[in-house]
Order: C-alpha cells, then sequence, then structure tokens
C-alpha cells in the first residue's frame, strides 16, 4: 500500500480549521473581523456555554450578495484581496478567506444576510462543511451568523477545551480589546442571557473603557499621543493605581490590529519605573500608528504577534510617549514637590538618547524580578541557598554604592559590643564558635531599610521588609496548612468592581478564598462584596489586597518560586509587613532580629520571592577590606 496519501478534503480542512479556530474566542475573532470589514458600526455578540454550544454575531454591515453566499464559505475565498505583499498593508481585518470555510468544517452554521440593495435577504445553513440549499428570507439589512456545536465532530480538539467559563472569559477578552480598539463602533456582548457590556460607539477610547473596565478606569487614566519620524503613539496610560497583578488589561494595537508584543510591556512598563510595586503591571491602551513596511512581515497572520522592523528606535518612541503623559501630568504635582524627578524628563531622556534597549529591559527585570537567574551571568546563585559571601566582590555586586555611605541611624553608644576589641589575632575557627553562643545585638538601622546587627564576629545586615514578610509567610502558611486562617468580619463590607473573568474567578474559588481568610461574594452586575478579609487595614488597602489575590486567581499559576496559594498568603504577609524606607524603634529591630532567627532554625534565609533576608560579614572579611590583615 503507498504510504503517502493525499488527504481526503474534509480532513484536510479539519486540519486547516484546526489552526485559524483554536477555541470559541477564534472564531469570535474571526466572525466579528468580518463584520468589522463590512463597514458595520453596531455589532452584536451573543454566546452560550463559553461558546461552546452558540455563537451568534449580528451586524449592520453591507452584507453579502445572494449569488456569492456560496463563494464565501469556500477555502480560500474572499473579496478582499487578490495577491498580499504585506498583513500590515491590507486595511481589512481578514483578508486569507479561511475563516469561513474553516469554521464551517468544525461546527454548524447558519448564515443569514441581505445587502442594503437586495429586498430580500437570504439563507444557509452548513454542517460540518455540507451546505444545504439557499432560501430567501425577510430580514435587516447586514448579517447574522451563528455557529452551533463548535468541534462536536472532532473530539480531539474538543478536548482541548477548557471550561466553560474559562472559554467564556478568553470569549470576553477578545472581544474587550477588539472593542477597544474599535470606539467608533458599537458593541453588545451577552453571555449566558447576561449583558456583559456594550459600547456606544461614539468613537471615544474612554468611554469604550468606562463601558468595558469601569468607571474606575476611565477616570484614572491619562492621553497618550505622542508623533516622532512618522510614527505616532496614541491612546491611554492607567495610573498607578489601576496597575494589577497580571498584563491582562494591557492592550497594544498596530495600526488598529490587537496584536501582543511582550517588549512592549516591558517597554511601557520602564517608563513607569518607581512609581510602580514590584509585580504590579500597568493599564493600557495603545495603538501605534506606523508605516507598514516598518512591521515585519515574516510572521505568520494568524498569529498575533509581530516583529518591528527598527525595533529600538520604536521602542524608544514608545517609551517616550508614556513618559509624556505620565510627567505632563506630574509636572503639576512637582512644582510643590521639588524633590520629584523634573518635570523635562521626558525630554532629556530623549536627548540623552537613552533607548529602552535590551540592556535596560534586562536591568528592569532583574530588578522586578530579582529571584530570576541574571542574563548572561552564569555565576547566578540560587537565591534558596545563602549566598557564599566570600565569592562576591563586597560592595560592588550586592551594593551599587558603597557601603557605608548613609548614615546609620538609631546608634546606642553602650550597646558597641565588647568583641569589636577583639584582636584579628583570633583564628577563624574560634569565631565560628563564638558566633555562635553570642547574643544577637542590634547596632542600628541603615537607609531606614535595613537592620545592622552584631552577633560574635559577625556583622549582619538584615533586609527588615524581606525578614518581616516571610516570618509573617510562615506563619500564616502554617495557619492555612492547620486549616486555621481566621478572616475578620467587616463592620462595613466593601464594594467594588470586578470584570467577568475575576467574577468567574471569585465564583470558582469560593472555598478557597474562604481557606485564606476572605469572604468574598457576587455583589449585582459587574460588582463584588469582601465581607471578611485575613487583613484588618482601611478600605483601600483591603480593596487593592483583594484585587490582586483576585488577579492571581485568574492567572491561576505559580510565580517563581510560590504557588498560586503561597502568592496569595505572600500577599497577604506583605500587607502586614514592616516596610522598606521606615525608620524602626529598637524594639521593632529586635523584633525583627528574633524573626530571623526564628527562621534560620527552620534553615529559611530567603524571603517568599527567594531574596537573601540577611547578608553577613565577618569581622576578618572587613578587617581585609581595611587591611588591617591581608
Ligand atoms: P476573509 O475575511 O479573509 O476574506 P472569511 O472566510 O472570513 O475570509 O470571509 C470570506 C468572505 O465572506 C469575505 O471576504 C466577505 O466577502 C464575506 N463575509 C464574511 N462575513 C461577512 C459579513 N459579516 N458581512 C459581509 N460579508 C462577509
Ligand atoms: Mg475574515
Amino acid at each position: 500500500m503507498a504510504e503517502i496519501r493525499v488527504l481526503p478534503q474534509a480532513v484536510a480542512d479539519k486540519i486547516a480549521a484546526g489552526e485559524v479556530v483554536e477555541r470559541p474566542s477564534a472564531v469570535v475573532k474571526e466572525l466579528v473581523e468580518n463584520s468589522i470589514d463590512a463597514g458595520a458600526d453596531s455589532i452584536t455578540v451573543e454566546i452560550k456555554n463559553g461558546g461552546i454550544s452558540y455563537i451568534s454575531i449580528e451586524d449592520n454591515g453591507k452584507g453579502i450578495p445572494k449569488d456569492e453566499l456560496e463563494s464565501a464559505f469556500l477555502r480560500h475565498a474572499t473579496s478582499k484581496l487578490r495577491e498580499i505583499e504585506d498583513l500590515f498593508e491590507i486595511s481589512t481585518m481578514g483578508f486569507r478567506g479561511e475563516a469561513l470555510s474553516s469554521i464551517c468544517a468544525v461546527a454548524e452554521v447558519r448564515v443569514v444576510s441581505r445587502t442594503k440593495a437586495a429586498e430580500t435577504g437570504v439563507c444557509m445553513t452548513i454542517k460540518h462543511g455540507k451546505p444545504s440549499p439557499k432560501e430567501e428570507i425577510a430580514c435587516n439589512a447586514g448579517t447574522l451568523m451563528v455557529v452551533e456545536n463548535l468541534f462536536a465532530n472532532v473530539p480531539a480538539r474538543m478536548k482541548f477545551l477548557k471550561k466553560d467559563s474559562t472559554e467564556a472569559g478568553y470569549v470576553t477578552d477578545v472581544l474587550g480589546r477588539i472593542a477597544l480598539a474599535r470606539p467608533e463602533i458599537a458593541f453588545r456582548y451577552i453571555c449566558d442571557g447576561k449583558e456583559v457590556f456594550s459600547t456606544s460607539g461614539d468613537g471615544k477610547l474612554k468611554n469604550a473603557i468606562l463601558n468595558i473596565y469601569g468607571l474606575d478606569h476611565a477616570k484614572s487614566v491619562l492621553d497618550v499621543d505622542y508623533n516622532e519620524h512618522g510614527i505616532r503613539v496614541s491612546g491611554v496610560v492607567g495610573k498607578a493605581e489601576l496597575a494589577r497583578g497580571n498584563r491582562t488589561r494591557q492592550t497594544l494595537l498596530v495600526n488598529g490590529r490587537y496584536i501582543k508584543n511582550h517588549v512592549v510591556s516591558k517597554v511601557v512598563e520602564e517608563a513607569f519605573r518607581n512609581m510602580l510595586m514590584t509585580g504590579k503591571f500597568p493599564f493600557f491602551v495603545l495603538n501605534i500608528e506606523l508605516s507598514p513596511s516598518l512591521v515585519d512581515v515574516n510572521v505568520h497572520p494568524a498569529k498575533t504577534e509581530i516583529k518591528f522592523a527598527n525595533e529600538k528606535e520604536i521602542y524608544n518612541i514608545i517609551h517616550c510617549a508614556v513618559k509624556n503623559a505620565l510627567y505632563s501630568t506630574k509636572s503639576e504635582e512637582q512644582k510643590e514637590d521639588k524633590s520629584g524627578e523634573p518635570a523635562t524628563f521626558a525630554v532629556d531622556f530623549k536627548r540623552q538618547g537613552d533607548a529602552p534597549d535590551r540592556k535596560i529591559i534586562r536591568e528592569f527585570l532583574e530588578r522586578t524580578i530579582p529571584s530570576a537567574t541574571k542574563i548572561g551571568d552564569e555565576r547566578a546563585y540560587s537565591f534558596n541557598e545563602p549566598r557564599p559571601v566570600k565569592e562576591q566582590s563586597l560592595g560592588e555586586e550586592v551594593f551599587s554604592e558603597p557601603i557605608w555611605k548613609g548614615e546609620i541611624t538609631a546608634v546606642k553608644t553602650e550597646t558597641v559590643p565588647e568583641s569589636t576589641q577583639i584582636s584579628f589575632d583570633f583564628a577563624e575557627q574560634v569565631e565560628e564558635k563564638q558566633t555562635q553562643d553570642a547574643p544577637t545585638k542590634v547596632i542600628g538601622q541603615v537607609f531606614d531599610t535595613y537592620i545592622v546587627a552584631q552577633k560574635g564576629d559577625e556583622m549582619f545586615l538584615i533586609d527588615q521588609h524581606a525578614a518581616h514578610e516571610r516570618r509573617r509567610f510562615e506563619m500564616l502558611k502554617k495557619d492555612f496548612c492547620e486549616n486555621s486562617v481566621s478572616g475578620q468580619v467587616l463592620l462595613s463590607p466593601i464594594v467594588f468592581d470586578l470584570d467577568m473573568v475575576e467574577m468567574q474567578a471569585v465564583r470558582e474559588n469560593r472555598d478557597k478564598l474562604l481557606a485564606l481568610g476572605f469572604l468574598i461574594e457576587e455583589f449585582g452586575k459587574g460588582s463584588a462584596i469582601i465581607r471578611e478579609t485575613p487583613y484588618a487595614g482601611d478600605e483601600d488597602e483591603i480593596k487593592s489586597l483583594a484585587e490582586e489575590v483576585i488577579s492571581a486567581l485568574v492567572d491561576n499559576r505559580p510565580m517563581g518560586l510560590l504557588s498560586v496559594e503561597e502568592r496569595i498568603l505572600d500577599m497577604v504577609s506583605c500587607k502586614y509587613a514592616i516596610k522598606a524606607n521606615r525608620r524602626l524603634s529598637m524594639l521593632e529591630m529586635e523584633g525583627v532580629v528574633k524573626d530571623v532567627a526564628e527562621l534560620e532554625k527552620l534553615g529559611i534565609t530567603t524571603c517568599p520571592h527567594g531574596r537573601p533576608i540577611k547578608i553577613s560579614y565577618s569581622k576578618y572579611e572587613i578587617e581585609k577590606l581595611f587591611k588591617r590583615i591581608v
């Protein structure tokens, strides 16, 4: 029997369909893009069971002429192009003529369409690739596409689908982004009979944001509009308070087309430097308009990833655009606060030509993800283990500045340890013994962040926040494992906004949240209510903690060393922990030193993210540094 066979058309179609239509959200994307291409200014999308059992898209576009209906469903049938050179040269969203034929191969499709000129519309059903005869029908001008029982005939693909709610979340995400890209189109989106959002189509991005993400987002965004070398960056960035624990609320468009580009996210985040806490990602909707020739064409059109031809320049322009937006409003505040960065920062940045190239991005990564292995640094240590101090070049690798540049606060002269009198003649082995027995004495605090302590012949620098956070984390984790985390009932419960995906996560994780000390319930459309919390702070703090926790649940994956549950426990611990940049009393410092000792008993030497809690210098090392010994 021949080994090589030509696949039957039906099989080939199913395979091709798999590439275009991976899941319900892809069907919605393709069909909505067709509606946009048809010039619709009103599009209604309805799904049931995450889009698996039912998707309908209705538009008021130009409609499909009666005699072209069948051909629209043929593979590579398109009205939009004859020859393609470049994806981004084409002004329509689709052009490959693959979507409809692919969808028909793996679902039951009903189409009803009428052009404005036609008196009656036409209707047709295609079941698993087989069309029914078309019929005349009275209908509105425009097109209605109904897709039912997706993948019912392709069990292998069906298996890859996730829970209905997760699939619905993907649809919400895709549609939300398209609606943000096209504020001039009125979108209405209904999921399982409930309206999730509807936009007005008045062309104002901020109104689309209001309808999709709510009022808190609409009122906390800054306009971006920047033009340089024929490249325009426009849209909005969210103020710091909108930052989230994940990047799901970042939308990047290139010439109006939604794309993913990880580096652009990093570049935008870099522009927020020092404004956001570690692990927080800014909100943005940015459109980059540029000549199609600057977009790398060697990329599969079905993918949302692209490359820019002149990356460095484009990243630089994006960075400037965001900086300008952030600092033009900041300049008002800076008139009062002279210590802030100069309002001309963006201009300065530009003049220096300091492009946010890989170096900056790498530095940024290292700063924000300290437990990540340093790129290109083969000597990078695992932070799980204490760093071997001897191998570090002190004062260079650990600190970028000389160690003792800052003042030491709260030095108690009477606590100057006698051991400083001990001469360097003491052998190293004696040193070790002494260190174990001697009590730890707190000397003081540097930079309001590190506790300086001494134990025998060893000096420590303790990161007050890292140490305290880890201790709280261990205690909380123990409670969690023993099922005894207790939430405090809030006398005035807090109501806050959630999008559909987040609400789903709250619903699905109710028990997990309770075990973690949170009682959060749905509270009307688009909002939830916090009734119990493991952290008693002020309202804003509790709210932001709950948002972070829900982000982690949506994200639903481990981060660095931490599982999802641990990430959440850490968020709570972090709230309670002593912050960096806080001057501590002697008593508080002693408390932290005790915490470190407790942790060391358990063999723990790092914060939950893997950063070291304590750095030690032996007297011997210090004396070597001062060249007292050689
Ligand atoms: P493409 O969008 O790449 O051309 P599709 O398979 O998505 O390929 O669609 C095939 C053709 O069907 C389109 O080129 C268009 O002429 C027609 N069509 C599809 N959907 C619509 C719609 N909602 N309104 C008008 N015409 C449509
Ligand atoms: Mg299309």
